[in-house]
Formats: C-alpha cells, structure tokens, sequence
C-alpha cells in the first residue's frame, strides 16, 4: 500500500509517501509559510529534488500543490490520486477518548474538535490538514494517530496531579504525555533491535529534541511520561521551562506586572536552553560551541539540561523498578554524544558503563554501552512517520482487505 503521511501545523504541512510493504519513503516534502507566501520542497527517491516558492494561501492549496507534485509525469511517483491507499494523519492531542489510532469520520472529527482546548495551538492545525485532504481526495481512507494515544496506558496515580479531583472529574485536568509516536516507535525499535519480546523488558526513553521529553515503557506500555497536562512539563527544553513551581510564577506575575498569556509566552518561548543561556541559542549545536569557547551560560544551560535528564530516568527506573533498556533519540538524543556521556556518568550506580569509540558512531541504530555494563544503552533514529504509516498500513488492512486478516 502506498501510505501519505501528513504532520500539519499552523503555517506548515509535512509529508511523505511510504510504501507500507518495503517501508521504503517514495516522496517527502514540506509546504512552509502557509498563508503568508508559500514556500515548497519536495524530493523523491530518484534523486529529484525541488525548492520552489508555490503561492500557498491556505492547507487546501498546500495539499493541492503536494498532490498535483506528486501526480505530476515528470516529477511525481504516482499516475493517479487513487494510488494513494491511506492517508495516515498526525494529530496531537486525543484526550482520554482516542487510546489508539482510529479512522477519521465526523464523529471523530467532532470529537477531536472537543480536544481542541486542551491543545489550542496544535489541533486545529491538525484538523486544517484534515479537512483540506478530505475536501481533495473524498474517497482516500484516513486514519488518524495521536501524540496522546500511546501514553494512555498511564494509571492514574502517574496522571493525576496533586490537584482536587473534581478538576479532573470537571475539565479532564490530568498529565497526558506526548511524543507517543515516538516513544512507541523507539521503544520497539530497541527490543526488536537487542532480539527482545517487547512485552519483557523495561525501557526508558530519552526523546531529546527542542521539545524533549522521557518514557518509562513496561512491558510494552507507558508507565509515565515527562510531559504532562500540555508539552511544557517535565524537561528543560530548547525554549521550554519544563517543571516549574507555580508559586514562583505568581511571584514574577506581580512582581513584572505580566498576565497569564504573557507568563506562558514567557515559559513556551523564552525559557528552556534559550532563556538559561541568556538568550545565547536554543540550539544545542551553538550551545556546545559557545561552551569551549568559554561561555558560561552556555555551558550551565547544558549542565542543567543533562541533570535534569538524568534525575527522570532515575525516577522512571524506580517507577519500573528496574530498566533493561535506555535509548536516546531525537536530534539532541542521537547526535550530541557528549550530553549523552553527561547523562550516563550520573547513571553509574545503575551499573551503566559507556563504551566511548560506539558512543561517538552515528547509525540508524547502534549499542553505546559496553558488554558488561547493566543496562543496555542504545541510540536509535526517530521515525514518527514510518509509525503514522504503519498504524495507518494496519488499520487499512483490516477494513480495506478483511479477507487477508489471519
Ligand atoms: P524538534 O523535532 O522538536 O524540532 P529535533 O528532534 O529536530 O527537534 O531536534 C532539534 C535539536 O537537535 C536542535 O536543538 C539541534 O541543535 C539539535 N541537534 C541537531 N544536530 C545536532 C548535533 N549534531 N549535535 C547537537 N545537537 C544537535
């Protein structure tokens, strides 16, 4: 089957092609500056490639010029629309309601659309996405997978705050976690790469990217996730506070005069690596840089990412009680070798010992830790879209082609 992955923003729609049988990308792409000019790129797996500025004044024509792209003769990899057999969604927030991925109707779209203030800046966007595909290609199954949906295996006494209940029973107020698709990509990623039954081993995952979070995975489900209530909890972040003490935000409200659109600007936008290193960069490349040549924020905003880092997975292996696996991923997590090595050290008394020539390799999948180290240490590269398509891939064939159903 060929799947169409598309992960839509506000201002930008992501998408590939993945042949679900070879889980080979046939196309991928992205339309940037929707609304202001439009701005597309394009490139398949014979080697052509495009960057051109396509007017783009809303997702509907976005949509349009990816598809018309992909169709087209010269450029394209399909003849017609109708080889495109599913088009799996990335949608972030699902509330309690979505557990798994689910194919897209009215009802789901009602349902979604219920979320919405739960996620204000993200599930609209994604519902933009939607509705520009449903209104070009009508008849296409599609299937909708949530950032949410994977961590919903949390019990309550990791979900619920130390908050009245009835704010939960009221407003559904409660830590949903996210980067499932992630977390669920990478956690059976690395079981299937050490030769383990994913429902034996424990495994913490390290989803350092500008938006970072960890999981604990038991036996295949979430037991917790960094992230909580939206994607501002847990870590210190590129721009994000991660955990703050609410009582230390009152205290800048009267002290700065700021209301609480501006408090939360401050903590979305102007926090995290960013705000620590006196505005130095949110980049962890520009980070380490600024470090050897003496930057001391710089080299503090890492410091205190990493520790931070470490005291979650500290946590998580209690909650666990025991880990087999550790795995880090995302940009942060499968390229920064030396955050990594930051992290381990703290890690000794896990047994945790790093193997420094593996830790510098770069692969789609490698072991950083050495033979007799306790825990497994493993970087493996993210594939959120390989997992859309094939959540997408699975669903589809049940309802496309029951018939081939054991
Ligand atoms: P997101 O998807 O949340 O935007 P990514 O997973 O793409 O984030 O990660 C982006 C981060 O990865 C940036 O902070 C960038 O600095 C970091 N990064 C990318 N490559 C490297 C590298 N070689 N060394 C250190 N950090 C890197």
């Amino acid at each position: 089957m060929k799947i169409l992955v598309i992960n839509s923003g506000s201002s930008s729609l992501k998408f590939q092609v993945i042949d679900s049988e070879s889980e080979q990308v046939l196309a991928k792409g992205v339309c940037e500056r929707i609304g202001i000019d439009g701005r597309f790129t394009y490139k398949i797996n014979t080697g052509i490639s495009l960057k051109e500025e396509v007017p783009m004044s809303n997702h509907t024509q976005a949509v349009h010029t990816l598809l018309d792209t992909l169709a087209d003769p010269e450029q394209g990899i399909i003849r017609s629309f109708s080889e495109i057999d599913v088009i799996g969604h990335r949608l972030v927030h699902g509330g309690e309601k979505f557990t798994g991925s689910v194919v897209i109707t009215d009802e789901v779209i009602d349902a979604m659309t219920e979320c919405n203030d739960l996620a204000p800046l993200h599930n609209p966007a994604n519902l933009v996405g939607v509705d520009a595909c449903r209104r070009l290609m009508p008849d296409t199954l599609m299937v909708g997978v949530f950032d949410t949906a994977f961590n919903q295996t949390m019990e309550p006494k990791a979900f619920l705050y130390g908050l009245p209940y009835r704010y939960y029973e009221k407003y559904k107020i409660r830590r949903y976690g996210f980067h499932g698709i992630s977390h669920k990509y990478v956690s059976q990623r690395a079981a299937e790469f050490m030769g383990q039954d994913p429902k034996r081993v424990k495994t913490i995952v390290c989803h350092l990217g500008n938006g970072a979070s960890i999981s604990a995975v038991k036996y295949g489900r979430v037991v917790d996730n960094s992230m909580g209530f939206t994607p501002l909890e847990g870590l210190v972040m590129g721009t994000r506070c991660g955990d703050v003490d609410p009582g230390a935000l009152e205290f800048l409200a009267k002290k700065e005069n700021l209301d609480f659109p501006q408090i939360m600007a401050i903590l979305n936008q102007e926090s995290g690596v960013l705000g620590i290193s006196k505005n130095f960069s949110s980049d962890f490349r520009e980070l380490k840089d600024a470090e050897i040549k003496y930057n001391e924020k710089a080299a503090l905003a890492r410091e205190i990412f990493a520790y931070k880092v470490a005291k979650y997975v500290g946590s998580y292996a209690a909650a666990m009680n025991g880990v087999d696996n550790i795995v880090f991923t995302a940009g942060v997590g499968e390229n920064d070798s030396d955050i990594r090595q930051e992290i381990c050290d703290y890690l000794e008394f896990l047994g945790i010992t790093i193997d420094e020539l593996k830790n510098r390799e770069h692969a789609e999948a490698i072991r950083i830790s050495t033979g007799s180290s306790r825990v497994n240490v493993l970087v493996i590269q993210t594939n959120e879209e390989l997992e859309i398509a094939r959540e997408a891939a699975a669903l589809a064939q049940k309802i496309l082609r029951p018939d081939r159903q054991a």
